[in-house]
């Protein structure tokens, strides 16, 4: 039994400048590190290779910690946490963002929503925006949209989830990158680059933290829904992803791992990926691995799947300059 858990954002919430960022204070990160370390035998990404290759068993309890998006926390916070405990994590970073400095859609969303008290009015305000491009692109109109993509989910309320739908896949690319990098210069920042700097991970980073046993795997170029993409896009994408990985190891990286960016795939990526040595692919499926027989579609676990403790007071830290 294999168990995957997923992390994004790891950082001292309460202390930040955006506190209402979804994601997992130290402090609990810290107690679910005791949970798992009292419950699992925490493995690296490479005991997982060398079990689907038949090399060797994992042992009992498995479990393995995957952090997505290349958030800078993971080297402040993670990294050095994995490494006093001797634990080997993954970490799966986009390229583009981490080495152009640019914030990628999804991120600018999460911190739009973060600072955004008020949903339905951020709709609104969404939707102002699309209008102004419908001269220029087919898009429904506004209650057809809502209609389409409002709908429930385990974390966010549905006027959350119709906004993240329309603009992760819901317009033509070109207006959904020109509204989301609207509302995100409006209502977080127009310095993106300084906030790409803060917000990620450097490449020099990823060298250290590879260097000093953690493993880096793919995570796309730039964080597409290769579901979405022709077979010919995704080799690009995934190509570019490679040569990032080669950059970040020094060297041809073999036995890779993928990680699907929004755990978006389809028969045709499976199938590019193996033909370019692929050894396990990551999605966000929920649940446990009882066998290894689809090593390109592991099943993870999202961190609030854990116990979490709820009854930590944390500190507030005014000061911090984290995103
Ligand atoms: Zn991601």
């Amino acid at each position: 039994m294999l168990t995957i858990v997923m992390y994004h954002y790891v950082r001292d919430l309460a202390g930040s400048r955006y506190p209402r960022i979804k994601g997992r204070s130290v402090e609990t990160f810290e107690c679910q590190l005791d949970y798992i370390a009292a419950n699992y035998r925490v493995c690296s990404q490479a005991d997982v290779v060398d079990a689907v290759q038949g090399k060797r068993r994992l042992p009992d309890r498995a479990c393995v910690l995957t952090f997505d998006d290349g958030i800078r926390d993971h080297f402040d916070e993670v990294f050095p946490r994995l490494k006093q405990r001797g634990w080997t994590g993954a970490f799966f970073p986009p390229a583009h963002p981490i080495e152009n400095r640019r914030v990628l859609d999804v991120h600018k969303l999460h911190f739009v929503l973060a600072v955004c008290k008020d949903a339905d009015k951020l709709a609104r305000r969404a939707l102002n925006l699309v209008a102004d491009h419908r001269n220029s692109h087919d898009i429904p109109a506004d209650n057809e949209l809502m209609a389409r993509f409002t709908s429930e989910s385990r974390f966010d309320p549905p006027s959350v989830i119709f906004i993240k739908r329309l603009l992760q896949h819901g317009l033509p690319p070109a207006v959904r990158t020109a509204v989301t990098h609207e509302l995100f210069a409006r209502i977080v920042t127009r310095d993106e680059s300084s906030f790409a700097d803060e917000l990620y991970v450097s490449l020099e980073q990823l060298r250290e933290m590879q260097a000093d046993g953690m493993e880096i795997g793919g995570h796309g170029d730039r964080h597409e829904w290769l579901e979405h993409m022709s077979s010919q896009e995704q080799d690009v994408e995934i190509d570019r992803t490679l040569a990032f990985l080669d950059r970040v190891y020094g060297r041809r990286k073999a036995d890779w791992a993928m990680c699907y960016p929004y755990g978006s795939y389809n028969a045709q990526t499976l199938q590019l990926l193996r033909t370019k040595s692929c050894a396990i692919g990551l999605t966000t499926r929920v649940g446990v691995n009882l066998a290894l027989s689809n090593p390109l579609e592991l099943m993870r676990l999202d961190t609030n799947d854990l116990p979490c403790p709820d009854s930590l007071h944390l500190l507030r830290h005014p000061n911090s300059k984290q995103p």
